[in-house]
């Protein structure tokens, strides 16, 4: 039978303390609310964190994207490959610059990245770029990728989102290609509600990135007030894509907590993927190694047929609220009247996406919650898939 739970666990919850607290209103109080010291002190912090040359904090990853594409001087001649099992933005952000998003398929539901062998399939005499995305936290294949851009002379973005404090091969995700984005909205692994960073270790691009972000000029008012400067030129079209204070105040605490957090998420996911092996209705990404994944999401994929949307309203009767990860971008109405993207041409990210269930994942998550989860998954499952009528 099933009963309304009292409590919806939650599908994620931003891990918000009173040092958070503390540091954005230390911020409001001295007046000093948009680039600063502190958007420096978290620069500085990200780029120490990932070992890279460069990190430049931005509004979101999406503006992090867009100024990766914009600085490699891409447009409507040309395209770029990305995923199209990906949030919007990843793909979005190729669009901004006039050039064409190029589609390509997943490995299979063992893994959910993106296929080196068909993004080889997809390079063409107008490819520039090539997207990834760090599904989950889990590495793309990046020596494959790296070779594939080196023989044809393309440059790589990793979308690295789901994946700050992911390693591969010992290396950061974020510093391998060419760019690495980050996002901070509220949702992921560190947050300041809204913003983003972009890293690179080439010292050109920064350059141009930090000029970009801040309507293309070349001084900013803290090298203004430092008396660094007391003018600027204007040299490109740029954006307003800056970060705040506040933001940057809470991205430094965030930053802090992030190992501990990342390392609580491996444990429950440890306690998932233990328990989910013993579910024989479902298939489970990735298998079992989760010692160098950021571990952003705990997703699950149901086996054909059964009604995933029967399997969420059942689980959210059992108090447990799950999403999907996602909707495939290039079937979005956009993207099939701009592009003539059509059904058939990602046959294993469509068949994955219809079937694929994210639950609950967040550091303040108990093992308790973990079990209930489990428990109610499984039941949610039995009610679900039992043959109808009899
Ligand atoms: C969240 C997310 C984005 C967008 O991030 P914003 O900071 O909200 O712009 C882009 N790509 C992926 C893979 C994401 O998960």
């Amino acid at each position: 039978m099933t009963t309304s739970s009292p409590f919806t666990l939650r599908l994620f919850e931003p891990d918000i303390g009173s040092e958070e607290c503390q540091a954005v209103l230390q911020v409001l109080e001295s007046g000093m609310l948009s680039m600063g010291a502190m958007v420096e002190t978290f620069e500085d912090a990200f780029a120490n964190f990932l070992g890279v040359r460069h990190a430049i904090a931005v509004s979101s990853a999406t503006a992090a994207l867009h100024l990766a594409h914009h600085v490699m001087g891409i447009g409507v001649e040309d395209e770029v490959i990305v995923p199209s099992l990906t949030f919007v933005a990843t793909a979005s952000s190729v669009v901004y610059t006039g050039a064409t998003p190029i589609f390509a398929d997943i490995i299979g539901e063992q893994d959910l990245n993106i296929d080196p062998d068909d993004v080889a399939h997809r390079i063409t005499s107008r490819t520039r770029g090539i997207v990834v995305v760090h599904y989950a936290g889990y590495p793309v294949d990046m020596d494959r990728i790296m070779h594939l851009a080196g023989q044809h002379g393309l440059y790589v973005v990793e979308d690295a989102s789901h994946a700050p404090g992911s390693d591969y091969h010992g290396k950061p995700l974020g510093t391998i290609g060419h760019v690495g984005c980050f996002s901070f909205y509220t949702n992921k692994n560190m947050t300041t509600a809204e913003g983003g960073m972009v890293v690179t270790n080439d010292d050109n691009l920064a350059q141009r990135m930090r000029r970009m972000r801040s309507h293309g000029m070349t001084t900013v008012t803290w090298d203004r007030i430092r008396g660094h400067a007391y003018s600027y030129d204007v040299t490109d079209l740029g954006f307003n894509y800056r970060i705040d204070e506040m933001r940057a105040a809470l991205g430094i605490v965030q930053l802090n907590r992030l190992p501990a957090n990342n390392k609580r998420r491996r444990i429950l996911m440890e306690n998932y993927l233990t328990g989910l092996s013993q579910n024989g209705m479902i298939v489970v990404p990735f298998g079992l190694g989760v010692e160098d994944v950021s571990c952003h999401i705990c997703p699950v994929l149901l086996t054909d047929g059964m009604m995933r949307e029967s399997v969420m309203a059942d689980l959210r009767n059992r108090g447990v609220q799950t999403s999907i990860h996602y909707p495939p971008v290039h079937l979005f109405s956009l993207y099939r009247e701009r592009y003539g993207c059509r059904s058939g041409m990602l046959p294993i990210t469509e068949d994955v996406t219809q079937r694929e269930l994210t639950l609950p994942l967040y550091p303040s998550m108990c093992e308790a919650d973990v079990e209930h989860v489990l428990d109610a998954l499984e039941k949610s499952l039995t009610t679900v898939a039992a043959p109808k009528g009899i």
